[in-house]
């Protein structure tokens, strides 16, 4: 396990003791953890292949004391080698990182849940709980099922059923709050200062930021021990894109890999776009905003890590986009007819906001790319249903079978039975 030697504060320096703890008393910054890489076992190549095929081969440089105690079977989920969609995009060498198969609860949320609850046990809670715009909920639910948790999480009163009914099966008390996921999270700052329950992504932020790093290394060691010429990712807090950058930034200190040319993109929707905002308004200042989309998993209008996403982007000589929701569920379609792969509307915005960056000249065509694709569409169907056609009604017989067929081949539009384009021909 590696060395933590404590917390520091992002924005003044100043050190804490490894505590649940995740804002400074001093200038109010976020704290991260501080880690000894150099006191443990040397952090090699051969060392990880040999580890499980899972997050926890990373352990080395995750902030636990100890063995994991919940979501021991997380991570290393494909990487795919997605050429039909490159084809679709013009690209030559696109990648698929693919979180929507997460073990156990189908989004990476699962990963940063894993550390998060682990790290409960380690400081003594026994109730943990979160503010959620769904795919947290469903994961804090099920890891605190699996380690014998009581569970309190609170989501905004307007989730898809699919989050909802993903969280309560766990057995969780779920507090469905009358507002936004941004007054969502500020009630849950003052649950955790009163009750000193062990809530992932407020006093356990620090450790729980940390599992999003395994999704960079994943996609570095997937690729050969390489880091990818640019990553598109979708922001809700703004953490899973900082950690991956970070995640790649130690991999090279390491000698892991050979140096990271990597440009980091953010995809957001446009009904809820503080950060891609920043970004293409080249401001340091972040703008909250009052979201209105369907991508209600990165539904998060003032983001708590939103100025390091968007520094990530700057610094890495990246950029960000955003898309509105009918692009969205051209994106999830996209990739479900390209790849086979059905992601929810978090999915949706980050191939759809590929396409633009590739539309723009900002991602070049002959460049290794990987997306990231963070969750999965069963969750989230309210958002494409009636919006990507329909059954076709028949009776149990062939003459009804082929009375349909006829009539349907009858009514199609031309163009959907194009001969050239690839997709239709790629399947
Ligand atoms: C939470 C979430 C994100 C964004 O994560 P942040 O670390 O908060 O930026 C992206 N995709 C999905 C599906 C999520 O649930
Ligand atoms: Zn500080």
């Amino acid at each position: 396990m590696a060395k933590v030697e404590g917390l520091r504060c992002r924005e003044c320096g100043q050190c804490y003791d490894k505590a649940p703890i995740h804002v400074c008393e001093l200038c109010f910054g976020p704290l991260e953890v501080l880690y000894d890489f150099e006191s443990g076992p040397q952090i090699t190549r051969e060392r990880i292949e040999a580890g499980p095929p899972t997050m926890w081969r990373y352990a080395d440089l995750l902030p636990l004391d100890g063995e994991p105690t919940v979501g021991r079977q997380v991570g290393f989920t494909p990487l795919v080698r997605a050429e039909n969609l490159g084809r679709a995009l013009g690209l030559r060498e696109v990648y698929v990182k693919n979180d929507a198969v997460s073990h156990p609860t189908l989004s990476f949320k699962d990963r940063v849940v894993a550390v998060a609850l682990s790290k409960a046990r380690e400081f003594g809670f026994q109730t943990v709980g979160c503010a959620s715009t769904g795919n947290l909920a469903n994961s804090v639910a099920a890891h605190a099922a699996e380690g014998g948790f009581e569970a309190y999480i609170f989501i905004p009163h307007d989730l898809e059923q699919g989050k909802v009914v993903g969280t309560l099966i766990y057995g969780a008390n779920v507090l469905s709050v009358q507002g936004n996921y941004d007054e969502v999270n500020r009630l849950c700052s003052e649950v955790a200062g009163k009750y000193g329950w062990g809530l992932a992504n407020v006093n356990l932020r620090p450790f729980y930021g940390d599992g999003s790093k395994t999704f960079g290394y994943e996609i570095a060691e997937q690729l050969g021990w390489k880091a990818p010429q640019h990553i598109v990712c979708p922001s809700a807090g703004g953490s899973l894109v900082t950690k991956i950058y970070k995640a790649l930034g130690e991999f090279s200190q390491l000698g892991l890999i050979d140096g990271v040319p990597t440009k980091m993109y953010v995809a957001q929707a446009s009904g809820c776009a503080p950060i891609s905002t920043m970004v293409k308004e080249r401001t340091e200042i972040m703008r909250p905003v009052r979201p209105n989309t369907i991508a209600k998993s990165i539904a998060i209008g003032n983001p708590a890590d939103g100025y390091y996403a968007a520094e990530t982007c700057r610094k890495s000589g990246g950029w960000a986009e955003d898309v509105s929701d009918a692009e969205i569920v051209e994106g999830i379609q996209l990739l479900a007819r390209a790849e086979g792969i059905f992601t929810e509307t978090a999915g949706g915005v980050t191939v759809a906001v590929t396409r633009k960056l590739i539309e723009q000249g900002r991602i070049p065509k002959d460049e290794s790319v990987v997306i990231c694709i963070t969750g999965n569409g069963l969750k989230t169907i309210d958002a494409v249903l009636g919006k990507i056609g329909e059954t076709i009604p028949i009776a149990p017989s062939l003459a009804s079978l082929e009375e349909a067929l006829a009539q349907r081949a009858h009514t199609l539009p031309a163009k959907t039975v194009p001969v050239q384009e690839p997709l239709a021909t790629a399947a």
